[in-house]
C-alpha cells in the first residue's frame, strides 16, 4: 500500500443539508462522486463543539475523554477558562495513534489541543486573553513551535488583530494556515476547523441568507484544501474527511434557570460574580443543561449528609421547573443516568435535556426569561446541545485512496470517524467505543499487482509507441488518461457545472465547451484552476472506474498529467517511466507537432520533475523500435501477469 495522508477538515456546525445545497460546487460533487457520504453522523451528548471534536478525534464518548463542556469550570467561577488544552483530553487519539506509527501530525484550530505533545505542526484554537496580547504571543503559550509561527502565522497574520474573534475573517486564516502547512511540510495527519458556518447560524438562524453564504465560502475552503494538496504533489495519497460536529435548531426562547434558583434562596451571588452561600448552580450546554450541586466533593460524614439534603432540595425545584411548560425540560437525569443512557460524565449531580427550542442561559440577575443574546452560544437566536437525533443533522464525506467511490450510507455513529481514519492510515488505535465503516472501505486485494502496467514520460519521450508495444504483447487495452480528459469537456453534465461555474460565456456555439474561453478563466487564478481541475477529474475518475470494472486481465494506462491523475496512478503496479535524450525528444516532437523549438522549450521547461516519484522500471529510448521491444519483454518478465 503507498503511504497515505489523511486530512479531516470539520466544517463546526455544517447539516446534511448544506452539502446538499451546494452539490454542484466543485469540491463536494467532486467528493461525494468520487468517495462515500455518511449522509448524518449521530454526535454525542452534549452535542457542543469541544466534546463532540473530542469524540471525533478519538472515536471514544466524553464519559472516558473527560471533554464533557467546552470551558473548565469550577461552580462560583465567573469566567472559566475554554478547555483549550489538550491537557484536559484524557487517553488515546489519532494523534497519538499516527506518532507511534512514526506519521507526522498537524492541526489548525482543532478545538482542546493546546499544547499537544503528538501534534508536530499546531495552531490550537486559542485567542488572545487580553488586549495586551498578540495573536503570536498567545499561540507560543499553548505551544507554537517558532518554525510555525515563522514559516505559517506570519506570512497568513492579517493586518487587524481583532481578526480572531471575527468570522469569517477567523475562517479564512484557518483555511490559510492549513493550505501553507500542507504546502510547506506535507504531514500525514492533519487536522482543520472553521467556524463560519456555526456563528452564523446562532447569530442568524439555522438556515438564513448569512448562512447560505457561509456554506458557500465553506465549499470555497474545501477546494482550497484540495488544490494546497495537488500543489504539494500530496493530492493522490490523501483521504479527505470533510465533516463537522453537531447540527443547531432556531430557538423559542431562553429560560433562565439560575435566577430560578436565587429567587428560591437556593443560590446568592456576590458583586464580583462569585457564588455566595449557595445549594445548586445550572451550567448551560445549550439545549440541555449541567445542574451541580453543593457538597458533592464532601466525603465527610457531614458533608454526605448536606450533600443528600442539597440533592433533596434541588430535585424538588427541577421538578418545580419541569411543571413550567415555558422552560421546556423534557427529562431530569442524575450523574449515574447521564453516563449509563448517554455515556457523559463530569462532577455535574444532575443533567438537563431540554424538548428542543428552548435553550437554558446561565445567568443570574434579570427575568426567568432574557432576550436573545449572540455574545453567548448558549442564548444566541439557534444553537445546539440538544439530543443528537433532534434537528438538521451533522454529516462526513471520505474521499480518495482506499475508499468506496459513490455509495451513501445514510447514518453512523460519530465515534465511527476516528476508527475508519484509523484502518484508512493503517494505524492502531484500540479500544475506541465506535467501529471502523469497514463498507467505506475498498478492499486491498481488488488490485492485485500486474493488472494496471502505468506508462509515463515526458513530451516526445516515445511513451505512447512504448505503451502500445506493451499492450500488444499483452494482448490487453491501452488507455490514454489524456483523451479522457479530453473526452471531459464534452461530457453534458461537465459542462453543466462549468457552465454554472463560469456563464454562459465559455461555451462555444454548438453547446460544447470553447476550451480557449474557459483556459482564459482558468489560467488567471490558482483558485479557478483548482476548481476546474477538480470537475474534469470527477469525470475522468469516473470513466477510469467504468473502464477498470468492464475488464478482467491486465491494462496499460499511458499518463501524461501525473500529478493530477493520482489516485489511479497509486493503483499501477508496475509503474514504468520512459526516458530519453533532451534534445532527442525535442526533434521528435518537432517532428511530429510541427511547432518551434522555442515552444518546445518552454512547453518542456514547465513541465514536471519526474524525480520525485517511484518507478519500478525505466525504459530509456533511443528510438530504434527493438529497444522498446527488448524493454517490454524485460518488463513483461519482471511483472509477469501470466
Ligand atoms: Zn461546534
Amino acid at each position: 500500500m503507498t503511504k497515505r495522508k489523511l486530512i479531516i477538515l470539520s466544517h463546526d456546525a455544517m447539516v446534511r443539508e448544506d452539502v446538499l445545497a451546494r452539490i454542484d460546487s466543485p469540491a463536494f460533487s467532486y467528493l461525494l462522486e468520487s468517495g462515500t457520504w455518511i449522509e448524518t453522523t449521530k454526535t454525542i451528548w452534549p452535542s457542543i463543539t469541544y466534546p463532540a471534536h473530542s469524540s471525533i478525534i478519538s472515536g471514544r464518548y466524553p464519559d472516558r475523554h473527560g471533554v464533557f463542556h467546552n470551558d473548565h469550570f469550577y461552580p462560583g467561577d465567573p469566567d472559566p477558562r475554554w478547555n483549550w488544552d489538550a491537557k484536559y483530553f484524557h487517553g488515546d487519539s489519532l494523534f497519538q495513534a499516527a506518532k507511534r506509527a512514526g506519521l507526522t501530525t498537524a492541526g489548525v484550530f482543532w478545538p482542546v489541543s493546546g499544547n499537544h505533545p503528538y501534534v508536530d505542526y499546531l495552531i490550537s484554537e486559542y485567542w488572545p486573553q487580553s488586549p495586551d496580547e498578540s495573536f503570536i504571543d498567545c499561540q507560543r503559550s499553548m505551544g507554537t513551535s517558532e518554525e510555525v509561527i515563522r514559516d505559517i502565522i506570519e506570512p497568513n497574520l492579517p493586518e487587524n488583530e481583532q481578526f480572531v474573534r471575527m468570522h469569517p475573517d477567523a475562517d479564512q486564516f484557518v483555511i490559510d494556515c492549513a493550505c501553507s502547512m500542507i504546502r510547506k511540510y506535507r504531514p500525514d495527519l492533519l487536522v482543520i476547523h472553521p467556524a463560519d458556518i456555526d456563528a452564523n447560524r446562532h447569530r442568524n438562524g439555522v438556515f438564513s441568507d448569512p448562512v447560505r453564504e457561509a456554506v458557500r465560502r465553506a465549499a470555497k475552503w474545501t477546494q482550497q484544501i484540495i488544490t494546497a494538496t495537488r500543489d504539494a504533489g500530496t493530492f493522490a495519497d490523501t483521504v479527505f474527511v470533510v465533516m463537522s460536529d453537531h447540527g443547531q435548531v432556531d430557538l423559542d426562547r431562553i429560560m433562565s434557570p439560575n435566577v430560578f434558583f436565587c429567587r428560591k434562596g437556593l443560590l446568592s451571588v456576590n458583586e464580583d460574580g462569585s457564588f455566595g452561600d449557595w445549594t445548586c448552580y445550572l451550567r448551560s450546554t445549550g439545549i440541555t443543561a449541567e445542574v451541580y450541586v453543593e457538597g458533592a466533593d464532601d466525603t465527610t460524614f457531614a458533608g454526605r449528609a448536606r450533600y443528600a439534603a442539597n440533592l433533596r432540595k434541588t430535585r424538588a425545584a427541577l421538578e418545580e421547573l419541569k411543571d413550567d411548560p415555558r422552560f421546556a425540560i423534557d427529562r431530569i437525569l442524575t450523574s449515574r443516568e447521564a453516563e449509563e443512557e448517554l455515556r457523559l460524565s463530569g462532577p455535574f449531580s444532575f443533567f438537563l435535556i431540554g424538548k428542543g427550542n428552548v435553550a437554558y442561559s446561565n445567568i443570574l440577575k434579570g427575568g426567568l426569561e432574557m432576550q436573545f443574546d449572540t455574545s453567548a452560544f448558549q442564548t444566541a437566536f439557534a444553537t445546539h446541545g440538544m439530543d443528537p437525533d433532534f434537528g438538521p443533522q451533522p454529516t462526513a464525506i471520505f474521499s480518495g485512496p482506499g475508499v468506496r467511490r459513490g455509495l451513501r450510507i445514510p447514518r453512523r455513529p460519530i465515534v465511527d470517524i476516528a476508527p475508519t481514519c484509523a484502518k484508512l492510515l493503517g494505524l492502531d488505535l484500540p479500544d475506541t467505543d465506535g467501529t471502523a465503516v469497514d463498507e467505506l472501505i475498498e478492499p486491498e486485494d481488488e488490485n492485485p499487482p500486474y493488472r494496471i502496467y502505468g506508462v509515463t514520460g515526458r513530451s516526445g519521450s516515445g511513451k505512447s509507441r512504448f505503451a502500445k508495444v506493451l499492450a500488444e504483447k499483452l494482448g490487453c487495452e491501452r488507455i490514454d488518461i489524456d483523451e479522457i480528459g479530453h473526452d471531459a469537456t464534452k461530457d453534458p453534465a461537465v459542462i453543466e457545472k462549468i457552465r454554472r461555474l463560469y456563464g454562459d460565456g465559455v461555451l462555444g456555439a454548438d453547446g460544447t465547451i470553447d476550451r480557449k474561453a474557459v483556459g482564459r478563466i482558468v489560467f488567471e487564478s490558482a483558485e479557478r484552476m483548482g476548481e476546474y481541475t477538480t470537475i474534469t477529474w470527477a469525470y475522468m475518475q469516473r470513466v477510469l472506474s467504468e473502464i477498470l470494472a468492464r475488464t478482467k486481465g491486465p491494462i496499460v494506462f499511458e499518463w501524461i498529467l501525473l500529478p493530477i491523475s493520482g489516485t489511479f496512478w497509486n493503483r499501477a503496479n508496475p509503474k514504468i517511466l520512459v526516458t530519453a535524450d533532451t534534445e532527442a525528444r525535442k526533434k521528435a516532437v518537432l517532428e511530429r507537432d510541427g511547432i518551434t523549438g522555442d515552444y518546445f522549450d518552454q512547453r518542456d521547461g514547465g513541465s514536471l520533475d519526474y524525480g520525485r516519484y517511484d518507478f519500478d522500471a525505466v525504459v530509456e529510448n533511443d528510438y530504434r523500435p527493438e529497444t522498446l521491444e527488448e524493454a517490454a519483454d524485460r518488463i513483461l518478465t519482471a511483472f509477469s501477469p501470466f
